[in-house]
């Protein structure tokens, strides 16, 4: 018999830039790696899967067993099949049996899901999310990811797959999203919205080199920069009362780069979260615990999932 002190699982968070590995035991990360993706582009599709898996095995603590592997994934991904469909932003790692591959190699239980399924498994496991019953999580990057969470169990349409809900309209904004629909949440409510108008407006500070207390203190000296993180706030609400009104979550985690400014923001969240009392939502809303890790942590557990 296994004994339960000894067992560990990995997780993985593959991104289009970044592949974060994890390895958990029962008191906790006992390890952790960051490679760049790209390395992964280099080989030959043959040997991506062996790569992966030495790296995994590297990182095992002497005299510890890996018991199983989860991977999330950004983009679409079949969980069935273990093949991750994305040709934008993760092709490597796409279009070719992974899962099946590294059951193969390691040996053990593999298992695959969309990154956003992983980054709210994280949370509700061991950050913001503990004891939640119904918990949503939004992630505010390029793009908008959301995940849901029903007493921990994954929400997912009928034909299994992970709900892209940053594609929900909420505008009238005549610009074609990639999608196919017109005046997305994303184009209005993603990081990258707020990181354009920012810079747009004050061009010589570019905004991945800013933090917090910069925007605190030209909110504070200009009322334009306070106007556009009030506005965001606005475009995230339109989208998300829309997600609070269906699935009335109890709690909601903001998590991306651009939720590190909901203190700038949440004026403008909040009024347009405002309703009448009869019409109330659970609004609820605190920033991720586990900022960039939640991903790789919470794919430790995709394969009890299964
Ligand atoms: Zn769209």
């Amino acid at each position: 018999m296994t004994n339960a002190s000894t067992v560990v699982k990995a997780g993985i968070d593959l991104g289009g830039t970044g592949t974060r590995i994890i390895i958990r035991g029962e008191s906790g990360i006992l390890n952790t790696m960051t490679l760049p993706t790209a390395e992964f582009c280099q080989l030959e599709q043959k040997d991506r899967a062996q790569t992966l898996a030495s790296h995994v095995l590297a990182l095992i603590p002497k005299g510890m067993e890996l018991i199983s592997l989860g991977l999330g994934a950004s983009g679409p991904v079949d969980t069935a099949s273990g093949i991750i469909n994305n040709k934008d932003t993760l092709e490597c790692f796409s279009f070719f049996p992974l899962v099946d591959e590294l059951k193969k190699i390691l040996g053990i239980n593999v298992a695959i899901d969309n990154d956003a399924v992983a980054a709210v498994l994280g949370e509700y496991h061991f950050g913001a999310g503990k004891n939640s019953q119904r918990l949503l999580m939004v992630t505010l990057g390029t793009g908008i990811g959301v995940a849901l969470l029903d007493k921990g169990i994954p929400f997912r349409t009928s034909d299994h797959q992970h709900p892209e809900a940053g594609h929900i309209p909420v505008s009238g904004n005549p610009a074609t999203c990639y999608c196919g629909l017109r005046g997305c949440w994303e184009m209005l409510a993603s990081r990258t919205w707020l990181q354009q108008n920012l810079e747009a407006l004050l061009p010589r500070t570019p905004f991945e080199k800013q933090d917090i207390s910069f925007y605190q203190t030209m909110s504070a000296e200009r009322e334009e920069v306070a106007a556009i993180f009030h506005r965001y706030g606005n475009y995230l609400g339109r989208g998300l009362v829309t997600l609070l009104t269906l699935y009335g979550p109890d709690l909601t985690i903001l998590s991306g780069s651009a939720a590190h400014y909901y203190p700038l923001f949440k004026s403008g969240l909040e009024e347009s979260l405002m309703r009448a009392d009869a019409y109330a939502i659970n609004k609820r809303i605190v920033p991720s615990e586990l900022g960039d890790i939640a991903g790789a942590l919470g794919a430790t557990v995709i394969p009890e999932l299964n």
